[in-house]
């Protein structure tokens, strides 16, 4: 794994998986903090592992993705603190894959929408015929879109842990009813709109996964990155059946053929490196990102 770049006038605190968090130099810690960098590194995890090597330029087009998406959906508040807005500069060799945001007080809750049956909802839905706790329709296929888009949150386990799906009724126990209702109607609304804009593009978003927090002043605005290929699923609508994905299914597959999901994970031959490369580059072609 690469360390985290110094950048100056930024302090490093914090690594998750993927991106690098960063505090104002002389800030004590991250509750303390006014403004904070997460800078995206172009790491790839797939199963919750960290894999060997990078993909080059990933970090820099998920960031264009992000900031895109935010344009996109500009009437829901989000975090970003935009170049104009002052603050601590960033310096422009980080600026390409880097968010500006304010620091939430994040909800514990992962808000998973689906459009489509696929991966695990279709894997639990030939078990159930539902998909965490859902019920639908008989007689539905792998990769079929579903009759309207569903929420399935997430409990956001600490670093480290796995996720774990929970019900709506559990939201509420975690964040109470609200708050839970706004997180569910506003994924619902930012995925639906997405989609249609999407798909005017011809690229199918199959399912995604959403974060929020709350600012100061007790308003909840979406974090983290949005409609990435590290979050969502993105297929591509001229092709045949709906598994040509644009997003780490390369990944994914190549990894599930060549691994046994024990110990270390093989180190991704150069040819799946380049195509996935060559996938995120077509995306953001493509949505006009
Ligand atoms: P996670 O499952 O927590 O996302 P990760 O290893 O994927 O783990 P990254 O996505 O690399 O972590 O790091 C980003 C972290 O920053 C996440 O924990 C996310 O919740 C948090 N975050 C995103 N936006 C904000 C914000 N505005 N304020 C505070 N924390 C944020
Ligand atoms: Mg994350």
């Amino acid at each position: 794994m690469s360390g985290a770049p110094v950048i100056a006038g930024w302090d490093h605190v914090s690594s998750g998986k993927v991106r690098e968090l960063y505090v104002p130099t002389g800030t004590p810690d991250i509750r303390s903090a006014s403004e904070l960098l997460l800078v995206a590194s172009d790491r790839v995890s797939a199963y919750d592992f960290a894999l060997e090597p990078p993909i080059p330029g990933k970090g820099e087009l998920l960031t264009r993705l992000s900031r895109f998406w935010f344009t996109q959906l500009s009437d829901v508040p989000n975090h970003i603190i935009g170049p104009s807005s002052g603050g601590t500069p960033v310096p422009a060799e980080v600026e390409s894959r880097s968010m500006h945001v304010m620091p939430l007080e994040m909800f514990p809750v992962e808000c998973v929408v689906r459009g489509y049956l696929v991966g695990s909802g279709w894997a639990e839905y030939q078990q159930t015929g539902s998909v965490c706790g859902v019920a639908l329709p008989q007689g539905l296929s792998n990769g079929d879109r579903l009759p309207e888009p569903i929420y399935t949150p997430a409990y956001k386990a600490p670093q480290g842990e796995h996720d774990e799906n929970i019900s709506y009724e559990q939201t509420v126990d975690l964040v109470g009813a609200d708050v839970a209702a706004t997180l569910r109607d506003l994924s619902l609304h930012v995925y639906t709109e997405a989609a249609a804009i999407a798909l005017e593009r011809d690229v199918v978003i199959a399912d995604t996964k959403f974060e929020f927090g709350q600012d100061a002043d007790g308003r909840i605005r979406i974090a983290d990155e949005v409609l990435t290929s590290d979050s969502s699923r993105y297929w591509d609508a001229r092709a045949d059946g709906r598994t040509d994905s644009f997003d780490k299914q390369i990944v994914r597959d190549w990894l599930s053929a060549n691994w046994d999901r024990q110990g270390t994970p093989p180190v991704l031959p150069e040819a799946i490196v380049s195509r996935t490369a060559a996938r995120y580059a077509e995306l953001i072609e493509r949505l006009g990102a």
